[in-house]
């Protein structure tokens, strides 16, 4: 379910988690108006945890990632770009445009940048957890810097604990 209606970003998504998990995804343009409940109005941000509790009572079969421009938090950070403990996973665009360095963000960047986290997230909705290699996708994101030195798939030792995973 995309909150984004942007169908090129949208078809890179579905293409790379096709080329790196082998899954096809359906995607759904509309808005997730039962999330406008987890909104914090002292934060100005919506909890990420409350989002995908909403986004889970919608009828879905298999892994569902939700794609929002809403700005997410989860206790104890300042804001996520993503967030997946099970089931339903969500990406938020809020801050993936940011600038680095005072140099404006090129829309391949952003997009590549959205890629990255959405690969990442259902990463975690398969089963991977955080990377300690830099250059893996599973690596943990603090900021848009870490996002762009990321690579934007798994590395080989993610790819061998997926493949385990999922011969179980
Ligand atoms: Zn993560
Ligand atoms: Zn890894």
């Amino acid at each position: 379910l995309s909150e984004v209606d942007d169908r090129k970003m949208l078809e890179r998504v579905v293409e790379s988690l096709r080329l790196i998990y082998g899954v096809e995804t359906d995607v759904t343009i509309g808005q997730l108006s039962e999330a406008d409940a987890a909104y914090d109005g002292k934060r100005k941000q919506y909890d990420a945890s409350s989002l995908l509790k909403a986004a889970a009572r919608r009828d879905h079969s298999g892994m569902t990632l939700v794609l929002t421009a809403r700005d997410l938090y989860v206790p104890g950070f300042n804001y996520v770009f993503g967030y997946a403990p099970g089931g339903v996973g969500v990406v938020s665009t809020a801050r993936l445009g940011q600038r680095v360095w005072g140099a404006p963000s090129s829309q391949e960047l952003v997009i590549q940048r959205i890629v990255k986290e959405c690969v990442h997230e259902v990463g975690h909705l398969m089963g991977l957890s955080h990377c300690s290699n830099h250059g893996c996708v599973m690596s943990f994101s603090n900021s848009v810097i870490d996002t762009d030195r990321k690579g934007s798939a798994p590395c080989p030792e993610c790819m061998l604990k997926l493949g385990r995973s999922r011969r179980l």
